[in-house]
């Protein structure tokens, strides 16, 4: 079993939308969605879920007021001032590191599981779909990405799938790092413009950091075409597969607005490309 993450350098370069393309030509797949701070991929494959597990981020601490002595060590000693003078946790500002628990004299102060979101398994049209819900002003995204990725591991083992598809974040952060870790292919999404190709640098340097092998899709490759021969060269010399250039169109829009994906929507040239991209990727990955 394979895993691919789909990402790029930022938000907007039609990442999710070539995700759920894949989704609808790969005959035997796993679909994870780790942009869980902005999750869409289920706006398009509208997933019907079949189970929910609660998602614990880090600990948070507890006061029990009955044993609490006012002896004040916890508050001196909280290095992230998450202890108010009248002993009471600042449930946002824990950082979780159990410090007051280890001082405090009487074990008033303990550590107890956060609640910080929620993890689906569904069905899709296209197959097996894991994703996720973080609450409101939750910061343990990558934790949740990690999580999402192993549910969905289980998942493809379970069902005998043989790839994970996994639509990444955007950016080069720490939910970014979660979502490329170990995967046998990284898919960068670009855009042929002077941010799109920056973008796509710092992408590839994060993914050389963690040696995780890398293939470019440029996005919307007639909009600068000096641009995507700049890219096309970047590739050629840095010795990255060009799985595919895709041409710009509003139907990818019409398609998201109507809830489908573009292979569902489009016969022409724009699934022409995400098809010849989708065979790339497979062949890259030796997959039958
Ligand atoms: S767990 Fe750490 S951050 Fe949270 S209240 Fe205790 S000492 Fe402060
Ligand atoms: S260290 Fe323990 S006893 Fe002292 S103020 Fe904190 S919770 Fe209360």
């Amino acid at each position: 079993m394979k895993q691919v993450t789909i990402i790029s350098g930022k938000g907007g370069t039609g990442k999710t939308t070539i995700t759920a393309a894949f989704a609808a030509l790969a005959r035997n797949a796993v679909l994870a969605d780790c942009d869980v701070d902005a999750a869409d991929l289920h706006l398009i494959l509208k997933p019907v879920v079949k189970k929910t597990v609660g998602f614990h981020g880090l600990a948070v601490a507890t006061i029990d007021e009955e044993k609490c002595i006012k002896c004040m060590d916890c508050v001196n000693h909280c290095q992230f001032d998450a202890i108010t003078e009248d002993i009471k946790i600042k449930y946002e500002a824990c950082e979780g590191c159990g410090v007051c628990e280890l001082v405090c004299p009487v074990n008033a102060a303990t550590m107890i599981q956060r609640d910080s979101g929620l993890l689906f398994e569904s069905e899709t049209r296209f197959g097996p779909m894991v994703h996720a819900r973080l609450n409101t002003a939750e910061e343990s995204s990558g934790k949740l990405v990690t999580e999402v990725r192993h549910h969905a591991e289980d998942v493809a083992k379970k069902r005998d799938k043989d790839v994970v598809l996994i639509d990444g974040p955007p950016g080069v952060g720490c939910p970014v790092i979660s979502a490329i870790t170990g995967v046998d292919l990284v898919v960068i999404v670009t855009e042929p413009t002077f941010s799109g190709i920056h973008d796509l640098k710092r992408v590839i340097d994060v993914a050389n950091h963690f040696e995780i092998p890398q293939a470019i899709i440029i996005n919307k490759k007639d909009i600068n075409p000096k641009k995507t021969n700049e890219i096309k060269s970047f590739c050629e010399n840095h010795d990255i597969p060009l799985l595919g250039s895709i041409p710009y169109d509003t139907l990818a829009t019409k398609a998201m607005i109507e809830e489908k994906a573009i292979p569902e929507y489009d016969k022409g040239n724009v699934t022409s490309s995400i098809i010849e991209s989708w065979a790339a990727l497979r062949n890259v990955l030796n997959l039958s």
